[in-house]
């Protein structure tokens, strides 16, 4: 392996310099963890997988227009992006209540939101990601008016073009947390879409059972995780030329259930 330089290694991804000045590689680890990573584990193949999906999502947003660090995918774990200060929020988009705001306001998960909201929360693990109003984000200086503006219009077309992207699929896009950067071009700066989307940060359910295809399956100790993630890859039309994808076979949601409901051991090959 050749030698380069590590700059930075998150929960889920290992940032590494890239080649060019300005570039960065995207190594995606198996990692996975939750609630503040008080929760740790690992769900094999995740990192392939959601190489390949971020992969195809950030590649559809460009072509509609929206700006992405993403350059080009360079191998099953790795992609090359665009280097970019990180904006200390993370954006949060919902359509259906689950998660944090189900428990925060008593709203039963899975009730139709009137319309879609979008949250602020401070990446500062040390405070546990508090939610953050615009007021303190103009307060503090974290982005400014014309970032946020940019910001809001942007993860409300994410939304729209994801939202019709799953439900093609058969997938309800319940929420998702986007992370955007700053580029900089001489003096002056535009925001970004960076990090990644993936089952890792959406929550995605199947329109007809309303099986969870995400992380929530590792959060709430659910199982079937790795069979998920390649469930939404799959449907995405990700895993056709196995070739280079390589967790190996693909087991599809009910084939996990058939054999959960056969007990432990039996069912598999
Ligand atoms: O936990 P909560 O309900 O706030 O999560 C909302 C959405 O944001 C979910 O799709 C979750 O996967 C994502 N999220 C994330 N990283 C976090 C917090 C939430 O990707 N640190």
């Amino acid at each position: 392996m050749s030698r380069r330089r590590q700059i930075y290694e998150g929960k889920a991804k290992i940032l590494y310099e890239g080649p060019e000045p300005g570039t960065i590689i995207q190594y995606f680890k198996d990692d996975a963890t939750a609630f503040n990573a008080q929760k740790k584990g690992t769900i094999n193949g995740k990192g392939v997988i959601n190489n390949r999906i971020s992969e195809h999502v950030f590649l559809k947003l460009a072509q509609i227009g929206i700006p992405t660090h993403f350059i080009r995918r360079l191998n099953m774990r790795e992609q090359l992006v665009r280097q970019v200060e990180i904006i200390p929020l993370e954006v949060v988009v919902r359509n259906v209540a689950a998660g944090q705001l189900s428990k925060r306001l008593g709203i039963e998960e899975g009730e139709q939101l009137p319309h879609t909201l979008i949250e602020y929360y401070l990446k500062a693990d040390e405070l546990g990601d508090p939610l953050v109003a615009e007021e303190h984000i103009a307060c503090f200086n974290w982005a400014g008016y014309e970032e946020m503006q940019d910001i809001a219009s942007m993860a409300i077309r994410v939304n729209d073009f994801m939202s019709g992207m799953f439900a093609a699929i058969g997938i309800r896009l319940i929420d998702f947390k986007l992370e955007f950067g700053r580029l900089w071009e001489e003096d002056f700066s535009r925001v970004i879409l960076a990090d990644e989307i993936s089952p890792d940060n959406c929550r995605l359910w199947d329109m007809v059972s309303g099986e969870k295809l995400d992380k929530d399956r590792f959060r709430r100790d659910l199982g079937g995780e790795e069979q998920a993630y390649q469930e939404v890859a799959r449907r995405l039309g990700l895993l056709q030329g196995e070739d280079d994808t390589g967790p190996g076979e693909v087991l599809d949601m009910s084939a996990h259930r058939s054999r959960l409901r056969q007990g432990p051991g039996k069912g598999k090959k």
